[in-house]
């Protein structure tokens, strides 16, 4: 070992304060790296400094020693992970000599804290990077919505076209179905999009009602069964072990519906062959839990899910396979877990590839006292209600949708007139005294729906009064009602709906 020409000399001990201020570890070395001199109390213990440094980074400053030696020499700096305490802590390595260190030299290591800067980079590294992977998501969600709006829209416009070409009425059928299902699978898309802003909002409202689960899922799998994408090698069987009577939960009868759908729709698009099995089962009370639970699932038999994927699939745009027979958004898992939350539960799923997956939840098993509900009860009409020698006031600025509401009307053989905003449809009301009930559209230029709604009922008040309102905007079906509707449909018009509404509040 090289023992310090004069190691008096260079004692920086001599100067505790100068070294206190500068906040930085200082030590003096010999060629092998024997400590003579160390500033920090954390160090003080370590005969050598070689035990601060990793292997690889202790041959580095080895090397520096050997090669860049000469006390004429540029200090040399670099960035090193020193032990201090148990920890791993970023360090600036500085590196001088002390002598013209030729031989048996001493060397000066100043070591600089710098673990906050080096995190705060990482940190920040980690965000570009997290930053690049959402806008590299974004991008292919957009290219991939674009594609999937762009080929209904497509269809549909093309269809219209071919229809206006031909005579032949079975071809003309042919094309309105595939315009009708263009339609359906756009307003999916759209619906998913509002859910999506909702969620994203802070906007996705629950309302409980009372749901006949057995019911839902009989619906939901007969609904299913009768899909086009079903093979005969594919079977869709339901498990409800509870009584009809005893199926009755309070619950979001939309949002679960639109849950379990949803799971059936994934599993309907992903099995081509075995079973898919939709249903529920009471679990067993947990030592946290004041009521009972029910698992509803979904089991298929399809292609399963690769195990990195399992934890990626509830997140907003990821599909498994991008651009495959997948067709879809990649939203709808992502809407099942937020809606499932709301629920009060929590998506769990198993899967394994080439054997199948189940998606299931759990919540409470909460009933109630059956009651009837106060308000409008569906009489399930199906057919147009005669109302001959009826007037209905239609208030609707959209040229379309009042076409839309006028044929959808043609049956009842009622008496129809076309007020195109709020303003126009007071104005008509007060000059026409026989009107049995309104339509009104919520959003109108010159005088909305909700003001109209209100100065009609302040005139009228036995006159009915139903909202026609856009699709899944909760909101506005709450505001419709305060404002003096008595009853709302939403659009697109559910004509079975919309039959059974009129006959109620004009027949009954
Ligand atoms: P999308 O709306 O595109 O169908 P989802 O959020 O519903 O997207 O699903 C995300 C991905 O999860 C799908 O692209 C699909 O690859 C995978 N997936 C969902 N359900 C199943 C299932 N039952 N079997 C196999 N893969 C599934």
């Amino acid at each position: 070992m090289s023992k310090p020409k004069n190691p008096k000399r260079i004692d920086l001990s001599l100067y505790p304060k100068m070294i206190e201020k500068l906040n930085e570890s200082f030590f003096i070395i010999n060629d092998i790296g024997d400590i003579y001199y160390c500033s920090d109390s954390d160090f003080q213990q370590n005969d050598s400094i070689k035990s601060l440094f990793s292997k690889k980074d202790w041959k580095r400053l080895e090397k520096i020693i050997e090669n860049e030696s000469g006390y004429n020499k540029k200090a040399i700096e670099f960035e090193v992970e020193i032990q201090k305490n148990n920890q791993s802590i970023w360090h600036l390595c500085k590196f001088a000599c002390l002598d013209d260190c030729e031989k048996d030299g001493l060397y000066l290591v100043v070591l600089e804290n710098i673990n906050k800067r080096i995190l705060r980079e990482e940190s920040l590294m980690k965000a570009k990077e997290n930053a690049e992977a959402q806008e590299k998501i974004k991008s292919s969600f957009l290219a991939n919505m674009s594609h999937e709006i762009r080929t209904p829209m497509n269809s549909i416009i093309g269809f219209s076209d071919l229809i206006e070409r031909t005579n032949d009425e079975e071809e003309k059928k042919q094309y309105l179905e595939i315009i009708k299902s263009s339609g359906q699978f756009l307003l999916n898309i759209i619906n998913d999009i509002i859910d999506i802003s909702k969620i994203e909002a802070g906007l996705l409202d629950i309302k409980v009602q009372r749901v006949k689960i057995n019911d839902l899922i009989k619906e939901l799998s007969d609904i299913y069964s009768s899909d086009p994408r079903i093979n005969d090698e594919v079977e869709i069987i339901t498990n409800m072990p509870l009584q009809n009577g005893d199926s009755v939960i309070l619950t979001d009868s939309t949002r679960i519906r639109q849950v379990l759908s949803n799971l059936l729709d994934n599993a309907v698009k992903f099995t081509s062959k075995g079973k898919i099995e939709i249903g529920y089962e009471l679990v067993e009370k947990k030592a946290n839990q004041k009521i009972p639970h029910l698992r509803f699932f979904v089991k298929d038999s399809g292609i399963g899910i690769p195990k990195p994927d399992l934890k990626l699939i509830f997140d907003r745009y990821h599909q498994v396979r991008e651009g495959d027979e997948s067709k879809g958004s990649g939203l709808g898992l992502t809407i099942v877990d937020a809606l499932v939350k709301k629920l009060g539960g929590g998506m769990k799923v198993k899967s394994e590839v080439g054997k199948g997956s189940e998606f299931s939840f759990e919540i409470a098993y909460l009933q109630r006292a059956q009651k009837k509900p106060k308000s409008y009860i569906s009489d399930n009409v199906h057919d147009a209600p005669e109302l001959k020698g009826r007037h209905i006031l239609i208030a609707e600025d959209v040229d379309a949708n009042y076409r839309f509401v006028a044929a959808i009307m043609r049956q009842t053989h009622a008496k129809l007139s076309w007020a195109k905003n709020g303003k126009e449809a007071v104005d008509f009301m007060l000059n026409n005294k026989n009107i049995d009930l309104v339509l009104m559209d919520l959003r109108m230029p010159i005088m909305d729906g909700y003001k109209a709604a209100n100065h009609i009922k302040t005139l009228y008040p036995k006159i009915p009064i139903i909202a026609l309102t856009a699709f899944a905007v909760d909101g506005d079906m709450e505001k419709a009602l305060e404002a003096g509707c008595d009853d709302y449909l939403s659009k697109p018009i559910d004509i079975s709906d919309f039959y059974s509404k009129l006959n109620f509040y004009l027949n009954t």
